[in-house]
């Protein structure tokens, strides 16, 4: 038997030039997280649906949830356009909706094939009578109703409730690849999060000390990454080994200036893995005046080892809701699992707050950190990783 979706398309829509472009990606994405089984999308002008067998239910559900440029969706019927036949689907609607305990109701109509004989407002008492004669303990509540069923008149008909909400935004990959710095916290997923749903697609990068930093730490950010891919597909991360150059670094430099000089190695690591893989910016977890470090002097040093734009989704959320988000996508109980990231094993008790951008490019360069830096970049460790189906 088959199950059929209704999506809704949101900015998309707003896309004069790009529509068409955009829709295709947006079909082509979640074909291809569907790829185990066989789907048949149909439909344009913001309204789409998606078909499939039953038994893949929940992967499709698992899937519209968490594929940027998805307004929202909801499980629907489809008949043909006859009055009799469309009534039953409403009815059965109704039925479950009263099973899920409602009590009040109102049939909401959408009529964009204008050839159909009766207009919205006429379809939508006749349906509502249908529902009070066959099912007399509900009432009608048009405006604060327990259930709304919704009826759209198209190429056929189709009948559904409550639509689920989708994350939004744009199709990943509309806007190009950047590469993530994906850390073990709770800052860096939700800003690759934001990122996806901007319509970049992304590849991660996670710097790794060993044995500073232990294998538990680099499980945890590969569960992050593997969160992330449910929502872009799958996710590709790249682990670059970093304790030759942290271990320099705190040798070399200042106590004060180890945390600063790491981010900006960690920077000049991007910038040659995201060249040489074609990506086209680096996308970073900071928030301004988060922590001590995270200020803008700071954001420009760090930045100056890059010529690719250094994205920040975050630069400008509180804390609060940068939780809240890393809570709805599902990364915030693996983030707060307490294994050590490298950083803040070697974190000064007083790091530079207002970096003097000569000053400590004359310091960072005089590491001469670009050796070490090239070799941990050609060590790097890859692997892909596809969204968790429940
Ligand atoms: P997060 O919660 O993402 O770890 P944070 O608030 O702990 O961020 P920092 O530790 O200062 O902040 O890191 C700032 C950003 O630098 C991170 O959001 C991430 O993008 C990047 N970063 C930090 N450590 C690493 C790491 N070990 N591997 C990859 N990126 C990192
Ligand atoms: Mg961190």
């Amino acid at each position: 038997m088959d199950v059929l979706y209704l999506i809704k398309l949101g900015e998309i829509q707003l896309k004069e030039g790009n529509r068409k472009e955009f829709t295709k990606l947006l079909k082509l994405n979640l074909k291809r997280k569907l790829s185990g089984c066989k789907t048949e999308i149909t439909g344009r002008e913001g309204r789409f649906y998606l078909r499939l067998d039953s038994t893949h239910a929940k992967e499709a559900e698992f899937a519209l949830a968490r594929t940027p440029g998805i307004n929202g969706w909801a499980r629907a019927e489809s008949c043909d356009k006859k009055l009799p036949l469309i009534e039953e689907l409403v009815l059965n609607e109704a039925m479950s909706a009263v099973g899920k305990g409602a009590s009040s109701f109102k049939v909401e109509v959408r009529r964009s094939d204008k050839s159909f004989p009766m207009d919205s407002y006429g379809l939508a008492s006749q349906l509502g009578a249908v529902v009070l004669e066959k099912l007399p303990g509900l009432t009608v509540n048009v405006k604060k109703p327990d259930a709304s069923i919704h009826v759209e008149i198209r190429d056929k008909a189709y009948v559904y409730g409550q639509a689920e909400k989708g994350v939004r935004g744009l199709p990943v990959a509309s806007g190009g690849k950047g590469l993530l710095l994906l850390s073990g916290g709770i800052d860096s997923p939700v800003a690759g999060y934001r990122m996806l749903c901007r319509g970049l697609d992304l590849e991660a990068m996670y710097f790794h000390s060993h044995p500073y930093t232990s294998k538990e730490a680099l499980e945890k950010v590969k569960s992050l990454a593997g969160i992330l891919a449910g929502y872009s597909g799958e996710m590709t991360l790249h682990t670059c080994h970093f304790t030759e150059v942290q271990l320099k670094i705190n040798k070399d430099a200042t106590p004060d200036r180890t945390t600063l000089y790491l981010r900006a190695a960690m920077i000049r690591a991007a910038e040659l893995l995201a060249k040489s893989r074609g990506l086209k910016a680096i996308v970073s977890g900071e928030s301004l005046g988060q922590v001590a470090s995270q200020t803008v002097e700071n954001m420009r040093f760090t930045a100056s080892y890059s010529d690719l734009p250094v994205l920040r989704p975050l630069v400008g959320t509180d804390k609060e809701d940068i939780v809240k988000c890393s809570r709805e996508i599902g990364s915030f109980e693996t983030s707060i699992l307490p294994y050590e990231d490298c950083c803040v094993l070697f974190a000064p008790k007083h790091p530079v707050l207002r970096a003097v951008y000569e000053t400590e490019r004359a310091g960072f360069d005089r590491l001469e950190l670009d050796c070490l830096i090239k070799e941990a970049v050609k060590g790097i460790e890859t692997e892909t990783l596809h969204g968790v189906r429940e």
